[in-house]
């Protein structure tokens, strides 16, 4: 069995590590190059993207994943102010409870990915973008690419993303509706705001502020161990450059409306309009955007994709973003989908599951989780 993955992101890669470590011939196709930065700087991992990774990886990489993951985040907290300073107010447990964010634990994105890639070095192609897909008499599928090359596989899952072009060539009626809200986000060095009192107040817990109408949401990422030495004793074959430099930090974000953002694009501009947004907070948060690193500062859109009704299972198929969008717990259902899509497959392989019924399999599964999950939370920062 063959399967071409279209995308390299948090579903294709843990599916690509799933498939490979069962001896499933895998490709992976990704648009961008290798050094692209990806969404975000910080997850908040709960235990459907724990239990997918320890599923999926080989358990080194698992182990080097979970090794350097934040503190437990048992509850969120909100901040106010009282007397000019900053207190909490209140705190709601994280049971994933009526929309609430289930317990986790923060994972540093840029490392996650390069363990994700750790070992799929001959699997990955990276300046590959998909344009289309054809399915054959045979039952395969052939996949186009923009500089005009093919590839033909068993199965084909678009992995790809908010935008997937597989999935508006494979469920054309499924729309992604822009909600108007924007994101800006960023992440600043603990040290560089160690002395504001903060950090003690929120320890591992995500945070949310309101002040005069503005929201800020933050959570600070302490590597449980530091990434260098969790490399070394778990996964030596990680680039270096992936735990080099990397330190504590906290991550913070302004949910607004795109008037607010107004032309602010370049990560300059939308530092400088963080600041000015956030220039009526309390000092230490005012401190936290003023010492953000200036380019991990960035803006991101907000966007929804309707449920659509159920379609009959094909060899072609879709996981994670490209098929349901979730901002503050979207990576834990995308590499949710990759474990079940893999396990179905897995089943295929050894004979056990007609492979449109294995995909049919899959796809139920992620409909019924899915298409009726709780509106996003703010567990993101
Ligand atoms: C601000 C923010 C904070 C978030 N915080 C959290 C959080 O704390 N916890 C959480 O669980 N989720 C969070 N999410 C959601 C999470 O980031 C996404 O759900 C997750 O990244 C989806 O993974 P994916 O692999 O499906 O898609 P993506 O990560 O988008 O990967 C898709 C990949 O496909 C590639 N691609 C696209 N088109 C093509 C093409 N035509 N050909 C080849 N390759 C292509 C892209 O380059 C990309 O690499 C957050 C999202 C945002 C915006």
């Amino acid at each position: 069995m063959r399967v071409i993955v279209v995308g390299a992101g948090l579903a294709g890669l843990t599916l690509a590590q799933g498939l490979r470590g069962a001896g499933i011939d895998v490709a992976v196709y990704e648009r961008d190059d290798p050094l692209v930065r990806t969404q975000g700087v910080s997850l908040h991992v709960d235990d459907r993207g724990t239990e997918a990774l320890r599923a999926c990886l080989p358990s080194a990489h698992a182990a080097m994943v979970e090794a350097t993951m934040g503190g437990p985040r048992e509850q969120t907290l909100t901040l106010s102010e009282v007397d000019g300073a900053l207190t909490v107010a209140g705190a709601q447990p994280s049971d994933g409870v009526a929309g609430r964010a289930r317990p986790g634990r923060q994972v540093h994105r840029p490392l996650l990915r390069a363990v994700l890639l750790t070992g799929l070095e001959d699997v990955v192609r990276f300046g590959a973008e998909f344009t289309r897909f054809e399915q054959r008499a045979d039952g395969t599928v052939r996949a186009w690419f923009a500089d005009g090359g093919t590839d033909t596989a068993d199965v084909l899952v678009g992995a790809d993303g908010i935008g997937s072009a597989v999935r508006r060539q494979y469920l054309p009626h499924a729309r992604v509706v822009n909600t108007g809200r924007r994101m800006l986000m960023g992440a600043t060095a603990l040290r560089a705001v160690a002395d504001t009192g903060l950090l003690e107040l929120i320890g591992h817990s995500p945070a949310s502020v309101r002040v005069n109408g503005t929201m800020m949401v933050l959570g600070a990422l302490r590597f449980t161990e530091s990434p260098v030495a969790a490399r070394q004793r778990w996964l030596p074959a990680l680039p270096l450059n992936a735990v080099a430099q990397v330190e504590d930090y906290v991550m913070w974000a302004l949910p607004i409306t795109r008037e607010q953002l107004g032309s602010a694009g370049s990560p300059a501009a939308v530092w400088r309009r963080a600041k000015e947004l956030t220039a009526d907070l309390p000092p230490a948060l005012r401190s936290v955007v003023a010492e953000a690193w200036p380019d991990s500062t960035r803006a991101l859109r907000g966007g929804t994709i309707p449920p659509i009704p159920g379609w009959p299972a094909g060899p072609v198929t879709v996981i994670g973003d490209a098929i349901h969008l979730a901002p503050g717990f979207g990576g834990n259902l995308a590499m949710r989908d990759a474990h079940h899509l893999c396990e179905s497959l897995v089943q295929t392989y050894h004979g056990r599951l007609d492979l449109i019924d294995a995909i049919g399999v899959y796809e139920n599964t992620m409909r019924r989780n899915t298409f009726s999950a709780p509106v996003a939370t703010k567990a993101g920062a």
